[in-house]
């Protein structure tokens, strides 16, 4: 069946001389591997529509197996994180983890809508660790994790300081720090903006200015449920984290 959707290329492997397989995260059907004959050549008319983080309607060929893609229309080629190394770098972990995270054809419209308005911003110059740190809490219930940060994780109580706890699955109040004694020190500006990040809606993102010292914070916590919880191995995280310290020299 010949069908049409609205997607962006997450991943693209090299097969045989000229074609590729290309992963779609398309909002009509989720996650879609498709072929793209002759797309390695630099002639063929898929070969624009096949590159990474390109975002645009496609028009797919489907069946049992590997759909294979028959035309496609560039909506944005995301040509500013291509020629920014720094901004590739956020960009391929945003796609790899969205790739890990996701099973073929289960339909998540919600999810495209976060994909995409999350490589605009990055392409549009937004603060990428943010922007990145909110991709990742927003991930959270698609890879099936939930955790607490209405209330303290252990007696319920919403107010008080609070800090997080790797044990707890979520935020311990002051009242609790004695129940894990390995709870995460944590400022309570950094404390605002998991929330934040975890429940507000993306579309409505303003000006948002973080300080550095919360950002550091925010990139440990994060980084360590994943660590803790994901069973994700992410190859793009590495990468991230090697960039990001040459970025900081500059
Ligand atoms: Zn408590």
């Amino acid at each position: 069946m010949l069908q049409k959707c609205e997607g962006i290329v997450i991943r693209t492997s090299d097969y045989g001389e000229s074609n590729k397989i290309v992963t779609l995260y398309t909002r009509e059907f989720g996650k879609l591997g498709v072929m793209a004959r002759g797309a390695k050549k630099t002639n063929s008319r898929l070969s624009a529509v096949s590159q990474i983080f390109t975002y645009g309607y496609f028009l797919v060929q489907t069946g049992t197996g590997l759909g294979t893609l028959q035309q496609g229309e560039m909506i944005s080629s995301m040509r500013l994180i291509r020629e920014d190394i720094f901004k590739t770098g956020y960009a391929s972990y945003i796609v790899e983890l969205l790739d890990k995270g996701t099973d073929e054809k289960i339909r998540n419209p919600f999810l495209f809508e976060l994909l995409n308005q999350t490589l605009n911003y990055i392409n549009d110059d937004n603060d990428i660790d943010i922007i990145t740190n909110i991709f990742e809490m927003k991930m959270l219930n698609v890879i099936g994790l939930y955790p607490v940060l209405n209330e303290c994780a252990i007696c319920g109580s919403k107010d008080g300081r609070f800090a997080f706890s790797m044990r707890e699955n979520g935020l311990i109040c002051h009242r609790c720090y004695e129940k894990d004694k390995y709870h995460l020190p944590t400022s309570q500006a950094a404390i605002k903006l998991l929330r934040l990040f975890y429940y507000f809606d993306l579309s409505r993102l303003g000006t948002i200015s973080v300080k550095d010292d919360t950002k550091k914070e925010l990139r440990k916590i994060i980084s360590m449920y994943y660590d803790e919880y994901s069973g994700l191995h992410l190859k793009s995280k590495k990468f991230l984290d090697q960039i990001d310290k040459f970025r900081k020299m500059l």
